[in-house]
């Protein structure tokens, strides 16, 4: 009888996939297979067998159909910018798919207005290719765009640019060409097979399947978005609220009135850890890049100064500031948003203030990811809830008591909190709580971060008993966004999606995922299907 070791096993499982990708391509490096093991939030139980990435769809079908036939679990990974044990192993049989490789705009088709990507293609790398034609996706891109892929964004769905317009990444999608676990493409969308897809809807709406199912149905190797004309005009306007309940009221009106195409706010806790992150004044590129995007040099000159000097100012207020963009195809149209959005915030109890923070949200939409550890090195975790226009309010001040609660508790651990907020449309709010605690940094940290903003940072010490604390609370907040049946990205392992659906939905899910996936290979846990893996 052979005796045949793990190390010889993984070995010959590495050859197979090596025929398909390259050598090049497949690591069971334990460096790299760590970091695949790991997100922003925790790590998983244990490491990746192997990380293998395909640069093509027919590269991913032959991995696919590999790990398939091998029995192996396949974890798809796009950047790793996410915090919900969404794509870490679920067991050690498991490959980690890394779609890093598969990075390119494939189609512009400035005719029929759709752009085609594969699935690991940045929302950076789309919007500079698109940027010379003069167009863009209606949603354009979160935060983290500068890293994060269009497929990790579609499988959790994404707010931020374009959305308070536009709605979530998913509203902007027109097909997908998926990756189903027995290597099968599937692609969704109005057209005849072979032909460039244009439109989504003819008949029932499968693209939407695949869009939030965190991976659990098959891996997005192509996407094709709608473009639009990226509008010529764009204006800011900022304001200071006295309460969160202000605050959100107000938000809720201007979402109603639709006269925003971004939104966002910071609670005093908030606007106090990004000014001691890094001062406005000191982030010369920055100030750079608001000089360059004006016409006259003077005019830009006005709105660096402005910044540098009043950025300070506005943030060590003790209030809730709202940063609002709006964005149109004639000045005129802009300008009468603008004086919409303040007619509703100043009746909301708002005051106007130096739009400075609304302006360099639009210059440097996707910053480089330095803000995922605390400005003392600390961790940095958030969690968030999706409500109705008309919840949010009663939703922040049930998820404030929570924080009341274990003040104590969070205090003795050193844990600080601040909130962000955001809104989706005409019809959600987006209520965001992050936490900051003492607590050693991951790989994972270490690569996104810059490494001169690393550098600056010190290393801190393992530190459970805080962690605990944190993890309590987001648990205890989760609890209190799923009571009031708000909706959630980023579902992942954190977030209780099956356990708030109906016996039916679930009936229909658990067939989709046997049909898809019978052998529930693909992410399992995640949704709260497939089994295994929950945190
Ligand atoms: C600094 C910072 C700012 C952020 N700002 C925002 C923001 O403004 N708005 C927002 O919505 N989120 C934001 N996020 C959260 C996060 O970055 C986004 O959810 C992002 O979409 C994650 O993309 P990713 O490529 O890193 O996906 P990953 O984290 O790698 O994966 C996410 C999920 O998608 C699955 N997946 C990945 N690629 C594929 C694929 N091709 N096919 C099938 N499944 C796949 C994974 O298995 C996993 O379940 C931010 C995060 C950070 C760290």
């Amino acid at each position: 009888m052979l005796d045949v070791t793990e190390d010889a096993i993984t070995t010959a499982l590495a050859a197979r996939f090596a025929g398909i990708t390259g050598a090049a391509h497949v690591s069971a490096d334990p460096a790299k297979l760590q970091l695949h093991s790991e997100d922003i939030w925790a790590r998983a139980k244990c490491p990746a067998l192997l990380v293998v990435a395909p640069a093509t769809t027919a590269e991913l079908s032959a991995v696919i159909r590999q790990a398939h036939e091998d029995g192996l679990a396949i974890a798809p990974r796009g950047a790793g910018a996410s915090y919900t044990s969404a794509y870490v192993p679920a067991s050690a049989k498991t490959i980690s798919l890394d779609m890093s490789r598969m990075n390119q705009v494939l189609a512009i088709d400035a005719h029929a207005m759709t752009v085609t990507v594969q699935g690991g293609c940045t929302w950076a790398a789309l919007n500079a290719a698109l940027k010379p034609h003069g167009l863009r996706s209606p949603f354009w891109g979160p935060m983290s765009g500068l890293v994060s892929t269009i497929g990790g964004g579609l499988s959790q769905l994404n707010a931020m640019f374009g959305a308070a317009r536009y709605g979530t990444s998913s509203e902007s999608v027109i097909s997908l060409a998926v990756v189903l676990a027995n290597g099968d493409v599937l692609r969704t969308g109005a057209g005849l097979p072979g032909q460039p897809p244009f439109y989504r809807h003819y008949g029932p709406d499968l693209t939407g399947l695949f869009c939030g199912d965190g991976g659990v149905f098959g891996i997005k190797a192509e996407i094709t978005l709608r473009l639009m004309r990226t509008p010529a005009h764009e204006d800011y306007c900022s304001f200071a609220f006295k309460t969160g309940r202000d605050l959100l009221l107000a938000m809720a009106e201007l979402s109603r009135a639709g006269v925003a195409s971004e939104m966002c706010a910071f609670d005093p806790g908030l606007s106090e850890v990004r000014m001691k992150r890094a001062s406005l004044a000191e982030d010369f590129g920055t100030l750079r890049k608001v000089v360059a995007k004006e016409a006259s040099l003077y005019k830009g000159l006005q709105n660096a100064a402005k910044i540098a000097m009043a950025g300070r100012d506005i943030m060590e207020k003790n209030d809730f500031s709202l940063h609002l963009i709006a964005e149109g195809r004639s000045a005129a149209a802009v300008t009468a948003d603008i004086a919409e959005a303040k007619r509703i915030a100043l009746t909301a109890n708002g005051r106007e203030i130096e739009n400075s923070i609304a302006r360099l949200i639009r210059v440097t939409p996707f910053p480089p990811l330095n803000s995922i550890l605390g400005p003392a090195g600390e961790r940095w975790a958030p969690v968030h809830g999706i409500a109705s226009l008309s919840a949010a309010p009663q939703v922040f001040e049930d998820v404030v008591a929570v924080f009341n609660e274990m003040a104590e508790a969070l205090k003795q651990a050193g844990v600080s909190a601040g909130y962000l907020y955001t809104s989706l449309s005409t019809n959600a709010l987006i209520i965001e709580p992050v936490f900051y605690w003492p607590e050693e940094r991951f790989s994972v940290h270490e690569s996104l971060m810059e490494k001169t903003h690393l550098a600056r940072l010190p290393s801190l010490a393992a530190n459970p008993e805080a962690t605990a604390v944190v993890t309590e609370t987001r648990s205890r907040v989760i609890d209190v966004f799923a009571r009031h049946g708000c909706g959630f990205f980023q579902i992942g392992r954190s977030y209780p999606y099956r356990e708030s659906r109906d016996a039916a939905t679930i009936s229909l899910l658990e067939g989709i995922k046997s049909l898809l996936d019978p052998a529930q290979k693909f992410n399992p846990g995640v949704l709260g299907l497939g089994g295994g893996g929950e945190e």
